[in-house]
């Protein structure tokens, strides 16, 4: 056996990993051996991610280099948050997230200007790393789609798709077994997107798709179906939405809001650095209440504990389960569906997981507002307590195990021996491939949720977790 086998074996058995049945291995060799040649990827840095294990960032100095720079000049975002703190006082973390990333003309995701994906750009995701991720992806989805009966018409709907390497990926392997069917299954794509210029580039990006592509301003314009079987993504999707942040005091959960640095007396373009701030809300209000007490996990976190807690992404989660879960009628009953949430996060709360990306490193939340990626762990049990009462959810558990348990080795083996005699090639994909199951980084800082109206137990999750 090659050297990079055992590298990567090294790599991906952190803890002993039994055998995937031998069904979903099937389904990844058959698939494996009818897909087309592979498209290029890039080998570069994944965003920065937080080390639990050294309760550390691995580039922790970032903001404090950023924040040592020049004083850069205020944004388009930032003057316009500090004169709505200057009309109407400080604003809820969650509304300056939004106005950040999301404001329709000068938001992070809604300006062609802003380089966001790539080596060029501030961060770089999966797929973009290792087609392979698409590749795992699809054969669970279609793993579950065979368990429901294959049903004859696929939706495939995705949340936030950036550039439209993931979705491409998984239309490419389904597309390929499609093919090999007596009867092509009919596949239509829903896309998620609110930003005008990713959305173009999505739609170039899948130009050459054999299928029919949907553009929708939010998951709330999808209406469940009643003849198509629904498979659903979210990568790096939850980890974008708002999140308010509270504090737990003796007089209950108080908010942090944002505020600004600057005195009266100085303008904007003082040397103050950053202008923003966390302040606390001197009173409880209607929202630190409902939202601080909206888990039973919250509410028993003890005073001086920090929370993020993201309503927003319940409300989405709440969605997702009733647009995939099964719809009976006395005489009908929907084919259902199923669906991987993909995130950094855990199966627990966070109190300050909240950080900005430039240029591949983490960043002060207040750095360039606008101009820089922000974003919060997600808190994978908050996911659930939204939908499990619509649909049964499985795990989470981390990408490396995972993408392990899909058949990850195996189809890196035949990638590696499909570009034989090009070193160059051989070994961006191996790095690619480390990258995404590596035990200090990705590997284990994203997780990943299932969601299916198929009834366990459901590879992978039964694995660590029976039902
Ligand atoms: N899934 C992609 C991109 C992640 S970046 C990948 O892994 O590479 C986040 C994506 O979500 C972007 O496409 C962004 O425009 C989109 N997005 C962020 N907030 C959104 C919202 N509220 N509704 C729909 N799309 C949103």
């Amino acid at each position: 056996m090659e050297e990079w086998f055992y590298s990567l074996k090294s790599v991906i058995c952190i803890r002993p990993v039994p055998p995937a049945p031998r069904k979903i291995l099937d389904l990844t060799l058959a698939m494996f051996r009818l897909l087309l040649k592979p498209p290029k990827r890039l080998g570069l840095t994944p965003k920065p991610v937080y080390n639990s294990a050294t309760n550390q960032w691995r580039s922790i100095t970032a903001s404090a280099i950023r924040l040592s720079d020049a004083v850069p000049p205020v944004t388009s975002i930032e003057k316009l948050i500090l004169e709505h703190v200057k009309a109407v006082g400080p604003m809820s973390y969650a509304t300056y997230m939004q106005f950040c990333l999301s404001h329709p003309t000068e938001g992070y995701y809604m300006k062609s200007a802003n380089n966001i994906f790539g080596a060029q750009g501030d961060f770089i995701t999966s797929p973009d790393i290792s087609q392979i991720f698409g590749e795992m992806i699809a054969v669970w989805l279609l793993s579950q789609w065979e368990a429901a009966g294959c049903p004859p018409s696929i939706r495939l709907v995705e949340l936030g798709p950036g550039r439209g390497t993931l979705i491409t990926d998984i239309l490419r392997v389904i597309t390929t077994i499609s093919k090999k069917l007596s009867q092509p299954l009919a596949v239509q794509v829903h896309l998620v997107e609110t930003s005008l210029f990713l959305r173009e580039i999505q739609s170039r990006r899948l130009s050459v798709a054999p299928t029919s592509v949907q553009w929708h301003e939010s998951i709330d314009h999808i209406t469940p179906s009643d003849d198509s079987f629904t498979m659903l993504v979210a990568h790096e999707f939850f980890d974008a939405l708002p999140v308010h942040v509270f504090r737990k005091t003796e007089e209950g959960w108080k908010e942090m809001m944002v505020s600004s640095r600057i005195n009266k007396s100085e303008d904007a373009n003082s040397e103050q650095y950053p202008r923003l701030q966390h302040v606390l809300s001197p009173e409880t209000t209607a929202i630190s209440n409902i939202f601080g007490n909206s888990s039973s996990r919250f509410q028993s976190l003890p005073v001086g504990s920090d929370l993020e807690v993201s309503p927003t992404s319940f409300r989405l989660a709440r969605k997702v389960g009733e647009l995939l879960a099964k719809r009976e009628t006395p005489t009908s009953s929907s084919p259902g569906g199923c669906g991987l949430i993909i995130d950094y996060g855990r199966d627990h709360a966070f109190g300050s997981s909240r950080r900005g990306f430039k240029d591949h490193d983490v960043v002060d939340i207040f750095y360039r507002p606008g101009e820089c990626d922000l974003t919060a762990n997600v808190d994978f049990a908050y996911l659930k307590e939204a939908m499990q009462d619509l649909i049964p959810v499985y795990g989470p558990m981390s990408q490396n195990t995972f993408l392990s348990q899909m058949g990850f080795t195996i189809r890196l083996e035949r990638l590696l021996q499909s570009n034989q005699g090009d070193q160059a090639k051989t070994d961006r994909i191996f790095e690619g491939a480390k990258r995404l199951i590596d035990p200090v980084h990705m590997g284990e800082e994203y997780s990943v949720m299932g969601i299916s109206t198929n009834e366990g137990p459901i590879h992978p999750f039964s694995v660590y977790h029976p039902q």
